[in-house]
């Protein structure tokens, strides 16, 4: 069985480990060396076909391997709320996804870390090797790496580099900014109605993912957005709006979050689908009939996207 090896159905590389067959292939646990480790289920490898999410899902995957974050089976299901909720990096965005890939990538400080072009593209969720070359050098240009190997970045298929200490500096201000928060951000209408839908749908689906839910007080909030609405989204790992029922305020929380780059879930009750405005359509919505269908879905998105949040001992 460890001598299996097949085509990896999400990115496509031939000869990958398949570490176990289990029922006939009804679903297969993969070690595919671009993606990671990750069990799909037989019937979600037709989802998984979609060649344009393909460089997304790799990077996705590589990246819960390489942070230790547990992956649910692949079922159609899951990977269809993971494919229609997954970002879209800026290329400044996949850059810094490189240098952090490369620091979990490194045992000790001062270690030499190796790339190898056509596996490591996940790395940056980049589409080629030529992309993944691209920010390399950008990181080396900045000072954050060094270069170990004498041969150049463009002209071979493996390099070696190490993090320098510009590195590590930037390294621990990025991250003391974002991995070390548990607040969610909840963008959503105070009207009377839909007071329940945040007891019973959207606290409980954040609190069973480790996150702490953060609404602003109703009568604070007095239709406009001081610094304190401010600072609150500036703390938050990421943004829940909930658009039914159209306010203003939801919007512009939100697209305030968007705008520094926290993630936003994007969440509407289905008969409001229609009057989501036109600049945030573009963005999959969580769609939701009932409370018990939004607590449910919304925790399932959360896992997908964002990942639970690992207690910090
Ligand atoms: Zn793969």
């Amino acid at each position: 069985m460890s001598d299996t090896v097949k085509q990896c159905p999400i990115c496509k590389l031939e000869n990958q480990k398949v570490l176990a067959d289990h029922d006939y292939g009804d679903k297969v646990t993969y070690d595919c060396s671009r993606c990671g480790r990750y069990t799909i289920a037989g019937t979600a490898e037709a989802i998984a076909d979609r060649g344009d999410k393909s460089v997304q899902l790799s990077g996705w995957l590589r990246e819960r391997n390489l942070l230790g974050i547990d992956i649910p089976m692949l079922t159609s299901h899951f990977l269809e709320e993971v494919i229609s909720t997954l970002p879209i990096y800026r290329p400044s965005e996949k850059q810094n996804k490189l240098l952090q890939a490369i620091e979990l990538l490194t045992d000790y400080p001062g270690k030499a870390v190796e790339l190898k072009f056509e596996n490591d593209t996940s790395l940056a969720w980049a589409q080629n090797e030529q992309e993944l070359r691209h920010y390399l050098m950008s990181l080396i240009e900045r000072g954050f790496l060094k270069l170990l190997s004498l041969t150049p970045v463009y002209s071979s298929p493996t390099s070696y580099v190490v993090v320098t200490a510009d590195g590590w500096e930037y390294l621990e201000k990025k991250q003391s900014s974002l991995a070390d928060k548990t607040q969610v951000f909840v963008a959503m209408s105070f009207d009377k109605s839909l007071s329940p839908l945040y007891n019973n749908a959207i606290a409980p689906a954040i609190e069973s993912t480790g996150y702490r839910p953060y609404r602003v007080d109703a009568d604070l909030h007095l239709d406009r957005i001081d610094a304190k609405i401010i600072a609150e989204i500036k703390n938050s790992r990421f943004i829940v709006a909930d658009v039914t029922q159209q306010k203003a305020g939801v919007y512009y929380e939100a697209g305030f979050g968007h705008g520094i780059g926290i993630p936003v879930i994007w969440c509407v009750r289905s008969d409001e689908l229609k009057n989501v405005h036109f600049d945030t359509r573009q963005y999959n919505h969580i769609v939701w009939e009932t409370e018990v269908e939004l607590k449910e879905k919304l925790g399932y998105v959360i896992l997908a996207t964002i990942g639970a949040k690992r207690s910090s001992n």
